[in-house]
């Protein structure tokens, strides 16, 4: 059985692009599967009020099921909204709700509105007796409280990049926003890593995106590219990843390729990370 190494310490990772319909969820959900598969210890925190990373890891996600909600409104800690992600041994969800739509407003007073899950997060692994290799959260496609929320709690960006004209310009704002994010709130937050979503090998398209943005950001964007693939994207429908859906096939293989790829640049990345918060 295939294993990938794990990292030094645990990796927080938000997935993250304003822009929707780019790939956030499927990535977010299809890493998470990948690298649980092979044998890291991984929790994903659903940041969107769609509640689609928890469809496709096939937990609860109603209105009234305790969810991220609940978390950033103080009267739940992720331990008791947790749950597992059928069929995994080692994938954890904390599920979100249309409830979750409520949030931005109900905190908008608190001093504390931006650091939420930061805080909660760092209460849960306190007090948690498990090791977690790596956490996911999904972003909703907005530029607001939850994504701030979720940039505050991790220190690693992951943007899925859709292979498709406009995706460069979209790029523009995002990394904008990510550098307003590192100058007021989290100092410490790096891009790590890019990852080509619905990628079509026989188009042109496709291979001068992928072209332009591995020119710009050479260090960041992975080798591997998510194919377009009709598996993929029925998987959800089966509440399931396409890990689990169909573990043979060429969208599994992808990002089983991606995760593996991820991992081998974890002690980069944690450099990169030690040197901001040194302040070089
Ligand atoms: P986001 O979370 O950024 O809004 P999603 O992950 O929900 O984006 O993806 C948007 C749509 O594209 C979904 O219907 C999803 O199933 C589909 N999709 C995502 N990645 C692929 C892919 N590699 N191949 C085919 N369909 C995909
Ligand atoms: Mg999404």
């Amino acid at each position: 059985k295939v294993t990938v190494p794990q990292p030094p310490q645990t990796r927080f990772i938000a997935v993250a692009n304003q822009k929707g319909g780019v790939g956030k969820t499927t990535t977010t959900v299809n890493l998470a599967a990948a690298f649980a598969s092979l044998g890291s210890q991984v929790l994903v925190i659903d940041m969107d009020p769609q509640g689609n990373a928890s469809t496709a890891l096939g937990v609860p996600h109603e209105s009234g099921v305790p969810s991220t909600y609940d978390v950033l409104e103080g009267r739940y800690g992720i331990e008791e909204v947790k749950v597992a992600s059928p069929g995994f041994e080692t994938l954890e969800v904390v599920p979100s709700s249309i409830d979750l739509s409520g949030a931005e407003l109900e905190v908008a007073e608190l001093p504390e509105r931006n650091h939420l899950l930061k805080n909660a997060l760092a209460k849960f692994l306190k007090g948690s007796k498990k090791h977690y290799d790596y956490i996911f959260i999904d972003c909703p496609p907005s530029l607001g409280l939850l994504v701030l929320n979720a940039m505050c709690s991790v220190n690693e960006v992951l943007i899925p990049v859709q292979a498709e004209y406009y995706a460069l310009e979209g790029l523009q704002q995002l990394l904008h926003t990510i550098g307003l994010v590192q100058q007021s709130y989290n100092p410490y937050l790096v891009i790590s890593t890019m990852l080509l979503t619905m990628y079509d090998k026989r188009t042109l398209l496709s291979k001068e995106v992928f072209d332009e943005v591995r020119e710009h950001y050479p260090e960041i964007v992975l080798n591997t590219t998510i194919p377009r693939s009709v598996k993929i994207s029925e998987a959800p429908s089966f509440q399931q990843s396409v890990i689990t859906y169909d573990p043979r096939g060429a969208g599994a293989i992808s990002y089983e390729e991606a995760a593996l790829e991820i991992a081998s640049r974890s002690e980069q990345v944690l450099e990169r990370i030690t040197k901001r918060k040194q302040g070089e």
